[in-house]
């Protein structure tokens, strides 16, 4: 569920008509409901309710500084796989006991910043990176607390670039070594070990890859407890899909996860953490783009907008569907013809959608991807030099900027020309 619906035959966020946004800010723009982010965070800390837990949101699928303060003054914590976006939970007011820090090429300069200025647990993911943390904390006086990242080669079923959880995947340390990696670990100075951690993949839209990795790890924790180990938290990653088209897609909602966690992990009498970043930002956000032409084809007509691939890149990148709606609704009963939808840069792989039935729609139109808010703004580039488009918070009634368009002489100017070349006027 989200808060874009139309009314009066105009899609809204939430009281703001979207025309009226889209005069004022130009398109194309990102768009994000605070209702709608508020609601899924909520839906998580329900399905949790009653177990220790902390919900860290996956800052990489939606990074704003203005989303990230809106979760964080919930009660979120946050997922970091960078320096960069460890700083982004700080600057959002996160106290560094709610920071974990993932990923599986944290290097010295990030592990100390983190250790500097707080840390909940790093989720290390390699017994050299473990070496290295151990290294960098003891040459500081300090104590990392860390999980290791277990890969306990699950298939997730979900498409081949966001699958994380098999042997072949870069991700963790395979199941079968961690036990070995656990007893060196607790062997070395600077190092807390305070529990295990797993990720499998994201956009997965059954539990049973979840529930099988969720098996491993529980019998994995009464391993490692029976090694000696203080196993008192487990992270279980993040992952869980949604829906990308309203008709046929039925992913597991969260209580249903949250009973399958309590079911599978229940009496282990462990913290859980968990990494929701789709699930919490993909439907609080849209992309809002104008139709610049309607070009006819030889056997297929195109509708060409300002959105492009550099702006939205799933479509491209993993053949992601997204429903494309008009904000002026399509009255009941109209004809759809179907349509290529594509955007102005110079590849073919700048296709939004083919064959795609719409209602007609004329130049200047607005349209707009729904489900756009994770993994949307946060991988947008500047390709073809078309300025980052702007992302809007929705609350009520009220909107505001939360990411400005740079202007071309901003991008331009963000280039250094060398001593030997004269600046020309
Ligand atoms: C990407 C990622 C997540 C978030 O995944 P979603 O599918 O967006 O929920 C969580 N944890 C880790 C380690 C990740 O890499």
């Amino acid at each position: 569920m989200d808060h874009f619906l139309y009314r009066d035959g105009v899609l809204h966020a939430e009281d703001v008509p979207l025309t009226r946004i889209a005069a004022d800010v130009g398109t194309p723009f990102y768009c994000y409901s605070t209702a709608t982010l508020t609601r899924h965070f909520r839906l998580f800390q329900d399905a949790l309710a009653g177990l220790d837990h902390l919900v860290c949101f996956a800052i990489k699928s939606l990074s704003n500084q203005a989303i990230l303060q809106t979760l964080a003054e919930l009660g979120a914590g946050m997922d970091v796989v960078s320096g960069g976006e460890y700083r982004r939970a700080l600057a959002a007011g996160v106290p560094g006991d709610r920071i974990v820090f993932s990923g599986v090429g944290k290097t010295r300069a990030e592990m100390e910043y983190a250790l500097t200025h707080g840390i909940r647990q790093f989720n290390v993911e390699s017994a050299e990176e473990l070496r290295v943390l151990s290294s960098v904390a003891s040459a500081m006086g300090a104590v990392a607390p860390i999980t290791l990242r277990v890969n306990p080669d699950v298939d997730a079923k979900t498409h081949e670039k966001i699958a994380t959880g098999r042997k072949e995947d870069k991700f963790g340390v395979p199941i079968t070594q961690a036990r070995a990696i656990y007893a060196e670990a607790a062997t070395l100075s600077g190092i807390e070990i305070v529990g295990v951690d797993v990720h499998i993949g994201s956009q997965l839209t059954d539990l049973a890859p979840f529930e099988a990795a969720f098996s491993k790890i529980a019998d994995l924790t009464r391993e490692l407890r029976a090694d000696g180990h203080t196993i008192r938290r487990l992270d279980l990653g993040g992952g869980l899909g949604i829906p990308y088209t309203r008709s046929n897609e039925t992913p597991p909602l969260p209580l249903e996860y949250g009973a399958m966690i309590r079911r599978v992990l229940g009496d282990l009498d462990v913290e859980i953490e968990i990494e929701p970043g789709r699930l919490i930002a993909g439907n609080a956000g849209i992309l809002v783009a104008s139709v610049i032409y309607l070009k006819e084809g030889e056997g297929r007509n195109f509708l060409i907008l300002d959105a492009a691939m550099n702006d939205l890149i799933r479509p491209a990148m993993y053949g992601a569907h997204h429903d494309i709606v008009p904000v002026q609704e399509a009255a009941a009963g109209l004809e759809l013809h179907p349509v290529d939808i594509v955007g102005p840069v110079c590849e073919s792989g700048d296709t939004f959608a083919k064959a795609r039935n719409m209602p007609p729609l004329a130049p200047d139109d607005l349209v707009v991807f729904r489900s756009a808010g994770a993994y949307g703004a946060v991988m947008s580039s500047e390709y073809n030099t078309r300025p980052l488009i702007p992302e809007v918070l929705v609350k009520d009634d009220q909107y505001a900027v939360i990411r400005p368009r740079p202007s071309f002489d901003e991008i331009i100017n963000r280039d250094t020309l060398p001593a030997w070349m004269t600046p020309k006027p």
